[in-house]
């Protein structure tokens, strides 16, 4: 079987784990990346033998001692699909004007407004709805996070209702423009986007969110409270989310009391970057209320828990029917559950 070719623009957060992830699955081929400006990042490309597309100019690139394979639109003549990882709004731009007179399809990030796409994306929610589609949107790794532990929720015990706080991380960890160093900052706007968010994956389910910003680098963290329709139990909440994919139980008893130790914990797994694809839940952090109200804690990994759903979002885009088979194949390409 011929291999998907696969071209990724935007060499940033996303898209250089998004690049090492297409390098490791069997039924794919990573053609290039694009260069925006010259960084280290460029550097890293050239040393890991990844081709680099120019976008703009090149003198800079040659200035520097960066070798360039090409311009973008060389790219896209030798590639059957784009994963877009640009900044917010410029994966529309880009849509406008590589994309659709290419006749190229594409994975968008969750910074693009819903409409970018002909659907939103989490695997184990939703993938047969994005099979064969042109346009993919992967959502956001809070919607992400939510998403993949409210479905397991739904399917098992029913969703009435959900009450969920994003305690946001300030900014990724090379960031050194955003914050806050020292503050607590409450997201004005309620609901918060995320609600709204994970309706365009799960879309019957009633829920509203609240968010804040803290002075961390490392993770999210969510303090999710669903209304049930059925009782549930937090021994069977416990064994519902050890037997969900892409969602990883950590306990206090053994030392896993922060974000920091998650981190650590991924390290010491000697994950590619330290990363934590996986929701991680506390198991000492599941409780019941009132009979009907299932309580729980989950960390999410922001630069890493979207990146499996962009190998699944490229097999679905290109036809490949089975869900469950290409979330098996991805997560033991990353080595997880
Ligand atoms: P980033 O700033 O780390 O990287 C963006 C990359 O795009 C950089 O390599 C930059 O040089 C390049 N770029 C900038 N302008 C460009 C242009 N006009 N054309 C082509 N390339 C250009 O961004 P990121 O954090 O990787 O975010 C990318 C997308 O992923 C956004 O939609 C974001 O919302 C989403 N996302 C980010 C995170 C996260 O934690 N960082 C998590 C989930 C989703």
């Amino acid at each position: 079987m011929d291999k998907i070719k696969v071209g990724v623009v935007g060499y940033g957060t996303i898209g250089k784990r998004v690049a090492d992830a297409v390098m490791l699955q069997e039924d794919m081929e990573l053609i290039g990346i694009t260069g925006h400006r010259y960084s280290y990042r460029m550097l890293i490309a050239n040393e890991k033998n990844i081709p680099i597309y120019a976008l703009d100019g090149v003198e800079d690139f040659i200035k520097n001692n960066v070798h360039i394979a090409g311009r973008i639109e060389d790219m896209l003549k030798k590639v059957d699909i784009i994963v877009d990882c640009t900044p917010k709004k410029i994966g529309k731009e880009n849509k406008e004007k590589y994309y659709k007179p290419n006749k190229l399809k594409a994975i968008f990030q969750g910074g693009e407004k819903p409409d970018v796409a002909d659907c939103s994306f989490v695997a184990q929610c939703n993938y047969d709805e994005a099979v064969g589609k042109d346009y993919i949107r992967v959502v956001s790794c809070n919607t992400t996070g939510l998403s993949r532990t409210l479905d397991a929720v739904n399917k098992k015990f029913g969703i009435k209702e959900v009450h969920a706080t994003m305690i946001r991380r300030g900014a990724d960890t090379w960031d050194i423009y955003h914050g806050p160093i020292n503050a607590i900052v409450p997201v004005l706007e309620l609901p918060s986007h995320h609600g709204p968010d994970v309706k365009t994956v799960l879309k019957d389910i009633n829920i509203f969110t609240t968010a804040i910003s803290v002075s961390t680098t490392l993770m999210h963290m969510h303090n999710v409270i669903v209304e049930c329709q059925k009782e549930p139990t937090v021994e069977e909440a416990l064994d519902l989310f050890k037997n969900t994919s892409r969602v990883r139980i950590v306990d206090n008893a053994s030392g896993v009391r922060s974000t920091a130790q998650i981190i650590e914990f991924a390290r010491d797994l000697g994950r590619n970057r330290g990363d934590m694809p996986e929701i991680v839940i506390w198991k000492e952090g599941i409780g019941v209320a009132n009979h009907h109200k299932l309580l729980y804690m989950q960390a999410v990994h922001q630069e890493s828990d979207v990146i499996p759903e962009n190998i699944d979002a490229i097999r679905a885009a290109m036809g490949f029917k089975d869900g469950k088979k290409s979330i098996e194949m991805t997560n033991k390409s990353f080595g997880i559950e």
